[in-house]
C-alpha cells in the first residue's frame, strides 16, 4: 500500500515538472566559494547574446548565472540557486543597487532582438514558476536584465542612465509575459521617477513600459502569424552606423569591449578596446557585436588631451569615482578640484560607481574585505606600484600585502 502511495506521488510530481530537464554538465567551479544570499526578491531574465556552447562555457567559468536554458528547452544549472551569481552587473531597482545580492539569474540562449524557441518559452515558464513558489516572488519582480541594469556616466551621457543594455528586453512585454505565465508587470521605472536615473534609451523604455511594447519588438513570437524560423537564426550580428548615430547607440556599454569589432568604410577593423577617439566613427562603419551578455569594461582610460569630464560627465567629483595614476596610487573624485582634475595625466584609469577596500594583509584577505564581490569579473585589484588589474588576472593565493580592492557599490 505504502509502495503504491509513493509511486503515485512520483507520478503526480513528474506530472508537474515534465518539461524541466536539468543538467549539471556546466556546474560552475566557482560555486563553492560564492556567498549565500540572505534574501531573494527578483528573478532576472537574460539573453546570452551568443551561441550555446561558448555561452555555457563562459557562464560556468565565471559563475555568471544560476541557470541557462538551451534552445531545445534543456536547463543547465550553473551556480547553486542559494548562492550569489554575478549576472546583473551595475544594477538598481527602487533605489536598491547590486541586484545580484537579492536575485536569481536565468540566461536563455538567444539574442535580445530575436525570438526564442517555443521550447525555451515553455521551459522558462516552468522554471520561473518553480522558483517563484520556492522564494515567494511576485510576477512583477520577474524582470529582464535591461530593466534593472543602468549605466554610470560616460562620454555620451553625463548622468547615470537606464539603458546600459537591451539584454532580454522582450521579457517585459505583454505577449511574452503571457507565454511565460506572468500577469503583473511594472508600468513605469521607479528610479527614473525618483530622478535617481535618466532615460538613456527611449526605444528600450517604450518596449519595457508601453502598452503595445510587444508591437515594437523586432521579431514575431514562435507560432505567431507571419513568424519566420529565420528569426531564431544564429551567429553574430552586424550593424551599420547611420548618420548621427554613435557607437553607444549600437553597442551600448559594450562599445569599448574587446568582443565588439568595428569595420571602417576603408576596410580596416579595430576591436572596441583598441579605439581611442570615439568622435570620428563615420556613418557606414560596421559594428559586429561579439558573443557574451557582458558589459564593456567599466574601466576607462584617459586619452592624451582629453578631460575626465568628456569620459564620465558629472561623476568627476563623486566619492564613488576613483582615479588611478599611470605610476600607481589612487585618488577619490571628491578629493579633487578643477585644477587637480584638469591636471590628470594621460593613461590615468578611471572607475565610476566603485568603493575602495583594503589594504590586503596576511590577516585580511580579499574575501574578508568584500565577501560577496572579491572575485566578481568587474572587481579590480591595485597591487602597489602597478595599475589596476581585473580579478580574473590575479593569483588569489598570492595577493601582495598593501593591495587595494575596488568593487562596485
Ligand atoms: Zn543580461
Amino acid at each position: 500500500m505504502r509502495r503504491l502511495a509513493v509511486a503515485l506521488l512520483v507520478v503526480l510530481a513528474c506530472g508537474l515538472c515534465h518539461a524541466l530537464t536539468f543538467s549539471n554538465a556546466y556546474l560552475s567551479p566557482r560555486n563553492r566559494e560564492r556567498a549565500r544570499r540572505d534574501s531573494t526578491q527578483f528573478i532576472i531574465l537574460h539573453t546570452t547574446e551568443g551561441e550555446a556552447k561558448p555561452s555555457l562555457r563562459k557562464l560556468s567559468k565565471n559563475g555568471e548565472a544560476h541557470y541557462c536554458v538551451d534552445r531545445n528547452g534543456k536547463v543547465y544549472r550553473i551556480v547553486d540557486r542559494s548562492r550569489v551569481a554575478y549576472h546583473c552587473g551595475v544594477s538598481m531597482w527602487r533605489g536598491r543597487r547590486n541586484l545580484d545580492d537579492v536575485s536569481i539569474g536565468i540566461e536563455v540562449v538567444g539574442y535580445h532582438d530575436r525570438a526564442l524557441t517555443a521550447k525555451q518559452y515553455a521551459a522558462l515558464r516552468d522554471l520561473i514558476l518553480e522558483l517563484q513558489q520556492i522564494y515567494g516572488i511576485k510576477d512583477a519582480n520577474v524582470m529582464p536584465h535591461a530593466q534593472v541594469a543602468y549605466g554610470t556616466p560616460n562620454r555620451w551621457h553625463p548622468r547615470s542612465h537606464r539603458g546600459r543594455k537591451r539584454c532580454g528586453m522582450g521579457y517585459a512585454t505583454p505577449s511574452v509575459r503571457n507565454l511565460l505565465g506572468l500577469k503583473e508587470r511594472w508600468l513605469s521605472d521607479p528610479d527614473v521617477k525618483a530622478r535617481r536615473l535618466v532615460v538613456g534609451d527611449d526605444y528600450l523604455a517604450q518596449v519595457l513600459y508601453a502598452k503595445n511594447g510587444d508591437k515594437l519588438l523586432p521579431y514575431k513570437l514562435p507560432g505567431a502569424a507571419g513568424a519566420k524560423p529565420a528569426e531564431v537564426a544564429t551567429g553574430p550580428r552586424t550593424y551599420v552606423i547611420q548618420k548621427g548615430q554613435t557607437a553607444w547607440d549600437i553597442a551600448r556599454d559594450a562599445y569599448n569591449a574587446a568582443s565588439t569589432t568595428y569595420i571602417f568604410p576603408s576596410g580596416t577593423s579595430l576591436t572596441g578596446d583598441k579605439i581611442k577617439n570615439w568622435e570620428v566613427l563615420v556613418a557606414g562603419t560596421k559594428v559586429i557585436l561579439g558573443d557574451a551578455d557582458a558589459a564593456g569594461s567599466p574601466l576607462q582610460t584617459l586619452a592624451k588631451g582629453a578631460h575626465p569630464r568628456n569620459l564620465i560627465g558629472e561623476a568627476v567629483y563623486s566619492p564613488n569615482t576613483w582615479y588611478i595614476r599611470p605610476t600607481g596610487g589612487s585618488i577619490q573624485g571628491s578629493k579633487l578640484n578643477a585644477k587637480t582634475l584638469a591636471a590628470m595625466p594621460p593613461g590615468t584609469q578611471i572607475l565610476v560607481g566603485y568603493a575602495r577596500g583594503g589594504p590586503v594583509t596576511s590577516q585580511r584577505l580579499p574575501s574578508q574585505i568584500c565577501p560577496t564581490q572579491w572575485d566578481a569579473p568587474d572587481t579590480f585589484y591595485l597591487i602597489p606600484g602597478k595599475t589596476l588589474q581585473p580579478s580574473g588576472d590575479i593569483d588569489m593565493r598570492r595577493v601582495p600585502p598593501g593591495t587595494l580592492v575596488f568593487y562596485r557599490n
